[in-house]
């Protein structure tokens, strides 16, 4: 790929990540030549597994404004991706009770709703008895929104994939460069591949996800406490069928529940607590202890609800010590920017990560 020159922007890593930061540098800088690479193939992150719903919300205020940024940045990249942010649910919570409060301080334009008896009968119904356990209460919020992730990745990376003008920039996507090194050169920066491919950029922007902390980011993730933790998503099919199924946040035990389509299928997704696990999806699975505490959860929080697990989705993320993303430079090498961390909220926080790391080579 080195034949045809130097590119102006290089990314590493085509998830969500990735993916935005590819749609971003195309559509605010029409006359770069931009390439992206993966190791394996498109979808070979964590990115493909993930639920993607968007509640905008943080723990911390600098959290808050990346999901501020990231929903204004979804307009401006809507035009790109439609499939972002393309379907709604209406939202409930069941939460400690006197627990709403909190939940507002950390909630970006939204506060809960008191649930009136209708909707909660409607809740009832759904999930075939109560909703919460004891101590617990329930309120609604505004309508949840999430993405087909597979399909908003593949919009975001169309600049690279539909074929350039042949007066216009290179734009290039490689799959299977699995970037072994990062080197200064003479016109910016060389990335090597495992298989001894290589390219050249001026700017290198890497979103690796979790496997940051391998390879030629793993000296940098290492150094601002980064691990890796597993994500688990299970498959689930019962409860009442149709389209008015909500989205169903249970709080305290930092578990959701998203209805698929109109039938009697949910994606339940629970807070593993399994550390320092593998990157690669493929080397991840639920265990014993996952299938427990999310069988727990239900009977605790939904009793009347049993329903069929009938598959899963796993994936690893990279979580920082305080749970924001790692936006940086590479130790040594000011014009690679990691981008990364995203520590279970990775494709609700993509845009304003992309912006980020855009910004630190002087592309915003
Ligand atoms: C089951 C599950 C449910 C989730 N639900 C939600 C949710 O509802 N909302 C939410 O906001 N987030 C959710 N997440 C988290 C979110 O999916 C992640 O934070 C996000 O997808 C991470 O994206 P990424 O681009 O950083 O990494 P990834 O999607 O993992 O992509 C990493 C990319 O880097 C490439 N790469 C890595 N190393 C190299 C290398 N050396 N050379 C070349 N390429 C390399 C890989 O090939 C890949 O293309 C969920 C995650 C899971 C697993």
């Amino acid at each position: 790929m080195s034949a045809g020159g130097t590119y102006d922007l290089a990314v590493i890593g085509t998830g969500i990540v990735g993916a935005t930061a590819v749609g971003l540098a195309t559509l605010r800088h029409p006359g770069a030549s931009v390439v992206a690479v993966c190791a394996g193939a498109v979808h070979d992150g964590s990115t493909v597994r993930s639920l993607a719903v968007d509640i905008p919300a943080g723990r911390t205020e600098e959290q808050r404004a990346l999901a501020r940024r990231s929903l204004e940045l979804r307009a401006e990249l809507a035009a790109l991706a439609p499939a972002l942010n393309a379907r709604t649910r209406r939202a409930y919570w069941v939460l400690p009770a006197g627990g709403a409060a909190g939940v507002d301080g950390q909630l970006v334009g939204d506060a809960l709703a008191p649930c009136r008896s209708e909707q909660e009968a409607r809740l009832r119904a759904v999930f075939g008895g109560p909703v919460g356990g004891a101590g617990t209460e329930l309120r609604r919020s505004a309508e949840a929104t999430f993405t087909e992730p597979a399909d908003a990745v593949e919009q975001l990376l169309r600049p690279l994939t539909s074929g350039s003008p042949a007066d216009g920039p290179r734009r290039d996507l490689a799959e299977g460069f699995a970037v072994r090194a990062v080197e200064p050169c003479a016109d910016g920066y060389r990335l090597i591949a495992e298989d001894g491919g290589e390219l050249t950029a001026r700017r290198v922007l890497a979103a690796p996800g979790a496997a940051a902390l391998t390879g030629p980011f793993a000296a940098t993730a290492k150094r601002f406490g980064a691990r890796t933790k597993k994500i688990v998503a299970y498959r689930l099919r019962g409860g009442e069928p149709g389209g008015h199924r909500p989205l169903l946040v249970l709080d305290e035990p930092d578990a959701f529940l998203l209805p698929v389509g109109d039938g009697r299928d949910w994606c339940y997704s629970i807070t593993s607590t399994d550390w320092d696990c593998p990157p690669e999806r493929t080397r991840l699975a639920p265990n014993p202890a996952d299938r427990a505490l999310a069988e727990a959860i239900l009977a605790e929080q939904l009793p009347g609800f049993r329903p069929e697990f009938t598959g899963c989705r796993t994936g690893a993320d990279l979580y920082l010590p305080d749970f924001a993303p790692l936006i940086t430079p590479l130790d040594g090498l000011d014009g690679v920017v990691l981008a990364t961390g995203g520590a279970g909220s990775g494709f609700r926080l993509a845009p304003a990560m992309a912006e980020g790391a855009l910004a630190l080579l002087g592309l915003d």
